[in-house]
């Protein structure tokens, strides 16, 4: 019997407010910024916030935070939508807070009229240093005690285009004293002359974050509006303006970031990565982004389970990236068609074997169905193997191909070592065998051998470009950069090796659409840059990982 999983708190609090009837439906948010594309920290937010919902029965909506136009721009708006379709999710509405600047523009006036809100004359440097410190109380704008009359024609000015950036701000009016250092009159408004991917240039004021995020919730009754832990200083903010406007209350909770060993999520990082040229865009298969790893290799269902195992805590963490690598080969394991791809050839040649013969065999596409769909594969007398998988002084112990040695060649027969060719510089160029035709598989009797190692036939190979990829910094915890040192400094420089293969045929004809085994060695996956001349697959996951989850 599966045993049943305690709830999560925010679980807890969906439960509670079910059951007391706080609410009657559940309805979450997912609300990006659109400057940059979305990474696995996102992911986490996003099973977060559709898995809550669809286990409660209620619905998300996709929100665009899109208060800085400067920074913002369609090709991440759309970006953000393939994404999360990709991982499977379906949004309830599009929305988007520009849709909502008439209602929040209104609701500023009101607050002016209120007195409790004022422009500001003052510069950003005076504004700041007037906020005081946690342990010193702010000073008072001289510009605090203007009249709502005297304001709302400021306001007005302000969005009418009459002044520079910079030269005006609307503030909050409440208390530059409070211990919460958000309350020391915050910023509600500010003026960017510049265009807005969705509002062009109707507006030159644009809100904050702080006056934004929570409102919005509110427009589109947002149950439960979950966010990260950086932003609980945040939250009695977020319910003053709510309290204040009288509006639909909406609730915010918080949990902790998901940071990974041996990479980071700070988008103006990875953007600078892309703008710089350290990696080769966006969905670089060495990003941590969303389109990174689905070029990688990577699938929804993996990014899924990982989520659904590092679970919802309250207490930032480091989580170990080779979790994230275990669910991916768990989740491959189980799907991915295998074919057998040599990497480093030595060639080998049986000596008795019929000149010019070829056998093809019929052979699964995945072990775990061998009744399943299969691919043919052609063995011949002229054949590549791995060079890892011949030694000339084995240890006793190496149960792979040696002198007088045998192995079985996987789908096929038994080989023997003869004899061992090398070129002039002594290395080794062709191993001489024979085959033993009383083994091939079916053919009633059966003999064993402690080896099986993996071929292709020299005269069906396909030579394929292989991009093996490592990880992307060197440092494991990227949040502990020395201060001397820039995060740059721990790229690695191993990150990207490129190589080449030989394939069996049947592998670039593969249709699946997800990563393939290449048998005994790793996960890959057809990259887009494959075209008539060449064809290139980038390394996902190696097969095997000492690691193992807890
Ligand atoms: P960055 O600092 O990289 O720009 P952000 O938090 O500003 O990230 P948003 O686009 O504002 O990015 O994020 C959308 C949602 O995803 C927010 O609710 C945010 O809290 C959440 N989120 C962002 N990064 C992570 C992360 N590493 N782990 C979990 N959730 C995250
Ligand atoms: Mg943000």
């Amino acid at each position: 019997m599966e045993e049943s999983k305690k709830l999560n708190f925010l679980e807890e609090i969906i439960e509670d407010d079910l059951k007391s009837g706080k609410v009657s439906s559940i309805l979450t948010r997912f609300p990006p910024e659109p400057n940059g594309y979305l990474h696995l920290g996102h992911a986490k937010s996003l099973c977060i916030n559709f898995g809550l919902a669809q286990k409660y029965g209620g619905k998300t909506n996709l929100r665009y935070d899109d208060t800085n136009p400067v920074k913002e721009d369609v090709e991440y708006v759309d970006s953000i939508k393939e994404d999360i379709k990709w991982l499977g999710f379906k949004w309830e509405k599009e929305c988007y807070a520009s849709d909502y600047f008439d209602q929040l523009y209104e609701w500023a006036e009101q607050l002016i009229m209120r007195g409790l809100a004022y422009v500001d004359d003052q510069s950003q440097e005076e504004i700041s240093k007037g906020r005081g410190t946690v342990e010193t109380p702010g000073t008072n704008s001289p510009y605090r005690d203007r009249t709502p009359e005297e304001n709302l024609k400021l306001f007005r000015e302000m969005r009418d285009g009459k002044y520079a950036e910079g030269e005006k701000v609307l503030r909050a009016k409440i208390d530059m004293a409070h211990p919460n250092m958000f309350f020391r009159d915050p910023l509600l408004y500010r003026i960017k002359h510049a265009s807005h991917h969705r509002t062009g240039d109707k507006w030159c004021i644009y809100p904050m974050y702080d006056y934004t995020h929570g409102q919005c919730d509110s427009i589109e009754n947002i149950t439960h509006s979950i966010c990260t832990l950086e932003f609980d200083v945040h939250r009695p903010l977020y319910d003053w303006f709510i309290q204040t406007l009288g509006i639909y209350p909406s609730h915010q909770y918080e949990f902790a970031r998901l940071n990974l060993t041996y990479t980071l999520m700070s988008k103006r990082k990875l953007l600078e990565l892309v703008q710089k040229g350290y990696v080769a865009g966006w969905d670089d298969p060495r990003m941590p982004t969303l389109c990174g790893v689905r070029r990688r290799g990577y699938t929804p269902e993996a990014l899924k389970m990982f989520c659904d195992k590092i679970g919802v805590s309250k207490r930032d963490q480091l989580m170990d990236i080779q979790l994230l690598e275990w669910c991916v080969r768990q989740d491959l394991n189980a799907r991915a068609n295998r074919y057998m791809v040599v990497q480093d050839p030595v060639k080998l040649t049986l000596t008795n074997w019929p000149e010019g013969q070829v056998e093809w065999y019929d052979c699964p596409l995945n072990p775990a169905e061998p009744e399943g769909a299969g691919r043919k594969v052609p063995f011949t007398g002229s054949l590549f193997i791995d060079r890892a998988d011949f030694m000339e002084d084995a240890p006793h112990k190496f149960f792979r191909l040696k002198p007088d040695g045998e192995v079985r060649l996987k789908y096929t027969y038994i080989i023997k070592c003869n004899e061992v060719v090398k070129d002039e510089a002594g290395n080794v160029v062709e191993l001489k065998c024979t085959y033993d035709p009383s083994t091939k598989p079916g053919s009633g009797e059966w003999r064993s051998v402690k080896g099986t190692i993996h071929w292709v036939s020299c005269e069906h190979a396909r030579k394929i470009e292989l991009r093996n990829y490592d990880r992307l910094f060197t440092l494991a915890d990227m949040s502990q950069v020395p201060e001397d040192k820039d995060y740059k400094d721990f790229l690695n420089p191993d990150s990207l090796v490129v190589g080449e293969g030989y394939a069996e045929p049947a592998l670039v004809e593969d249709k699946s659409g997800i990563a393939v085994q290449f048998e005994r060695t790793g996960y890959y996956i057809m990259d887009k840059d494959s075209n008539d001349e060449k064809t290139v697959f980038n390394k996902t996951v190696s097969l095997k990982d000492s690691y193992k989850p807890e």
